[in-house]
């Protein structure tokens, strides 16, 4: 396949990640913007959007409009004040509310919506629609708001009110969650069928753009055959441009044989459109490979990371953590320390715990490791993220004073940058060189006392998913 390169998805989830997102704007292709958010800092991501995507047409961001929030733990949408202990909808869920009214609006008074609340076309109809042009719209509703009207108007003045960067790469039809244990979920389900084909005639008739449908299944969905098909039967016969599509809490290195054999089928009973995963790692980056072809594009995390629950919408406790790329994961700083000294690339015994060109060779060479690792292994403990950290060795304690506060971004931006480095990785290498990394990881790294038994046995899981569909 000529020019075939596979999306870079990275999430914007709170308004403190903005600095972030700009300064490792190199790292990712697109941007995706949670609804809420997209509805409480509409000022603000609209600026950078103007600011960041308009020269930059391989770059772009999409909005996901969140429609599931409304129909299971609604209580997750109240926020309790500290002062008064009144519940109340918080802000950013109520300016969303404010967009897309009825039916959603009944959440105000403590009730969800269900699937008999979407009676007949005309009722889907007009929710679709509000749904829709909020994400077509919001960066330009900015616009009009601000100076950067007369920024456009300078630099594009025939063009300035319609420019391709300045609306989302594709547009998401309204959907719902879908779990097997929910007795309703197949009447959702036929919602979300009839919410994106209404979607796909809206969006070619008035914005001209891609349109995709958002598959959000819960997790048993993977293990149950019958389901499966059932899905498989209703969106492989969808006309939309593409599909999102998001497991709920699927970690993939956690997850069973079972749980990513049975997501493969999933994606290959769906084959035929770009799909996207929400949230995902290494081994959905794997699964865009052009020897497997089941994914155009991977989505994660600043800091959350690779798998995230449906519920609760948009929160989360960030941690920060340093990727250790050969495992592929994100692990303690600690344990980094432990795997590192184990392979040989620190050695306490040494001055300044020795020269950085095993570190460069073997486990990345990124420019923020370059930046803060300079030529002396001792400088790793620039990831260090608790305030004080100590190393307990046979006779000694090997101590340091407080890390810097620049840990956190040396954690998050290698994080992207290794992101980055696999995209590319398995874009440009034969597969079967990529699994047999995984297999000499395992074996180097399987017998280090430091690793619980069974703690990698996702690296020998994931390399056995990948076969079952090179075999095909
Ligand atoms: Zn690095």
């Amino acid at each position: 396949m000529a020019n075939y390169k596979p999306i870079h998805i990275l999430r914007y989830g709170t308004v403190a990640e903005k600095v972030h997102l700009e300064k490792a704007f190199s790292a990712y292709d697109y941007l995706s913007i949670n609804g809420n958010t997209a509805a409480f800092v509409s000022n603000a991501i609209s600026r950078f959007v103007v600011e960041k995507f308009f020269s930059r047409k391989d770059k772009g961001f999409f909005i996901d409009p969140i429609t599931y929030a409304f129909q299971n733990k609604i209580e997750l949408l109240y926020s309790v004040s500290k002062t008064s202990g009144e519940k109340r909808i918080k802000k950013s869920v109520e300016k969303l509310i404010e967009r897309y009214g009825s039916p959603v609006d009944k959440v105000i008074t403590g009730m969800p919506v269900f699937p008999t609340d979407f009676p007949d076309q005309s009722t889907r109809k007009a929710f679709a629609e509000r749904i829709l042009s909020f994400q077509y719209d919001l960066v330009y509703e900015h616009i009009k708001n601000q100076d950067l009207q007369k920024y456009l108007d300078y630099v594009t003045p025939n063009q300035a009110k319609n420019i391709p960067q300045l609306r989302p790469k594709f547009l998401i039809a309204p959907y719902f969650y879908l779990d097997n244990q929910d007795p309703l979920w197949e009447d959702w389900l036929e919602l979300n069928i009839d919410f994106a084909g209404i979607s796909v005639l809206q969006t070619k008739a008035d914005y001209h753009l891609p349109v995709f449908a958002q598959l959000v299944l819960s997790k048993s969905m993977l293990l149950d055959e019958g389901s499966l098909q059932k899905i498989i039967s209703r969106y492989s016969k969808l006309n939309c441009d593409g599909l999102t599509i998001w497991i709920d809490d699927l970690n993939e290195h956690e997850a069973s044989f079972s749980e990513l054999s049975g997501f493969i089928r999933l994606l290959e009973g769906l084959k035929g459109k770009p799909i996207y995963n929400m949230y995902g790692g290494y081994f959905s980056i794997l699964l865009t490979h052009k020897s497997i072809n089941l994914l155009s594009g991977v989505s994660h995390g600043l800091e959350y990371g690779e798998s995230r629950k449906v519920y609760p919408v948009g929160g989360g406790i960030p941690v920060s953590k340093y990727y250790y790329m050969p495992l592929h994961q994100r692990i303690d700083f600690t344990k980094a320390f432990y795997l590192l000294e184990y392979s040989g690339v620190i050695d306490t015994t040494k001055d300044n715990w020795g020269s950085s060109d095993k570190y460069y060779r073997d486990i990345c060479r990124c420019s923020q490791c370059q930046k803060i690792i300079k030529k002396e292994m001792i400088n790793f403990v620039e990831f260090e993220s608790r305030e004080f950290y100590e190393i307990h060795k046979k006779n000694q304690v090997l101590r340091r004073k407080k890390a810097s506060s620049d840990t956190k971004e040396n954690c998050l931006y290698h994080y992207l940058l290794c992101k980055k480095i696999e995209f590319t990785k398995v874009r440009e290498t034969e597969l079967d060189q990529l699994l047999e990394e995984l297999k000499k990881s395992l074996a180097l790294y399987n017998v280090c006392d430091y690793l619980k038994e069974g703690e990698l046995d996702f690296l020998s899981t994931w390399e056995s998913a990948c076969r079952i569909v090179e075999g095909n």
